[in-house]
């Protein structure tokens, strides 16, 4: 069976009466740019995460950096990034005018390593930007505590996990403001992109807004240097369908790798992904980890199942960030060498989920039929 990773055309097609009324309502207002679609998306978001405010802006890296320039971090600034992230969350910082200050991620987890941070932080500390990388949330207790110790902001990056739980509260809730996305793939993905940023600071939830659109409140009158970065209401009102169903979404996805967790937990040498017990994710992706990457990756093509890393090159070894000099980060370097996203999506059936284990049991040997090999086959006949 072909397993895609991730089919939109899908998820398109299961609301397709919804979005395309939701289409009939936009064009028929003339109005297209910041009107009653946004603001009923903002106040519905805000309500999804617990937060006072929300802020459509242009997109997730727009969100970060409106959060950090609101913030009055820049020049001379640093702020404490994982080290095993998407390097738009690196990006952000560097368009603010600060320096990103990578951190290793913690070896089960994935996310940034809580007990590796005050070694990171320096006199220029502004802010610790905490990622809920592949929808599993990061320890927000162990970085608030850090952070009311040293003074510094605390930023969510939730561009992977809306909808996520840490301790039972909502992933967007947990820092002094965060970062969403809705690029199409994310678990919330509009029909294009667009980005939210969510806070219960009134003042900074305002200078977002003015930020985001010419610093201006009131046309014409133009009280900050600003940038334009605003969600369309078109993107506003598919978005509003869509997250009725992100819960339900995002239960889909739990299915499907808790499924994947449950019978690929036999395979040997396959490290599957850990879930803390304060944690409730919304697995955006699935990353397993394995030695043999590549010939993993290429047996399950083979098989006609699509695979992608994320991500191949941290942002550190980028191009992009040669000119900064960094010292080698070995832990991170080492998952960029071995971690597989295997397809999750809301939309794949129990079926082809059994396909990519089936695939990956093909590959790798199974401590059951190492066991059967090992031992006498009448002894273990009665005890299996
Ligand atoms: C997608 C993503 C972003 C950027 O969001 P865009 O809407 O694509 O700009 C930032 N951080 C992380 C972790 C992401 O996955």
């Amino acid at each position: 069976m072909k397993v895609p990773f991730l089919n939109l055309k899908t998820s398109y097609l299961e609301l397709q009466p919804e979005l395309d009324a939701a289409y009939q309502r936009v064009m028929k207002s003339g109005w297209y740019v910041l009107g009653q679609e946004v603001e009923a998306f903002e106040a519905e978001f805000a309500a999804y995460c617990g937060t006072q405010y929300c802020v459509g802006v242009g997109n997730g890296l727009e969100a970060l950096h409106l959060i950090l320039r609101a913030m009055d971090i820049g020049s001379g600034d640093e702020v404490i990034v994982p080290a095993n992230t998407y390097i738009a969350t690196w990006l952000a910082v560097s368009h603010a005018g600060a320096m990103p200050v990578p951190v290793e991620p913690d070896e089960h987890t994935y996310n940034i390593d809580p007990q590796r941070i005050e070694a990171a932080i320096t006199p220029n500390t502004k802010a610790i930007l905490a990622v809920h990388l592949y929808g599993q949330p990061a320890d927000m207790d162990t970085i608030n505590d850090i952070a009311n110790r040293h003074q510094l902001k605390v930023i969510e990056d939730a561009a992977q996990a809306h909808g996520a739980r840490y301790k039972g509260r909502r992933v967007g809730s947990l820092g002094d403001a965060s970062g969403f996305s809705f690029y199409p793939g994310k678990n919330l993905g509009a029909l294009g992109d667009g980005g939210a940023v969510t806070t219960n600071d009134s003042d900074l939830a305002h200078n977002i807004r003015l930020l985001s659109n010419y610093g201006s409140r009131v046309k014409y009158a133009n009280e900050m240097k600003g940038f334009n970065s605003r969600l369309d209401e078109l993107q506003a009102a598919f978005l509003r369908e869509k997250l009725t169903r992100l819960d339900e979404w995002n239960s889909r996805r739990t299915r499907i790798a808790n499924q994947y967790l449950k019978i690929l937990s036999n395979s040997v040498d396959l490290t599957l992904p850990f879930v803390p017990a304060w944690a409730d994710p919304v697995w955006h992706l699935f990353v397993v980890r394995y030695a043999n990457r590549s010939g993993l990756m290429h047996h399950l093509h083979q098989a006609g199942i699509d695979t992608l890393v994320h991500y191949p090159v941290p942002p550190h070894l980028s191009d992009a960030y040669t000119e900064l000099h960094l010292s080698r980060l070995p832990i991170a370097e080492q998952l960029a060498q071995s971690v597989l996203s295997l397809p999750i999506s809301p939309h794949m059936t129990d079926a082809e989920g059994m396909s990519v284990i089936h695939a990956v049991q093909d590959a790798v040997p199974d401590r059951r039929s190492l066991i059967d090999s090992w031992i006498t086959k009448p002894a273990i006949a009665s005890s299996i």
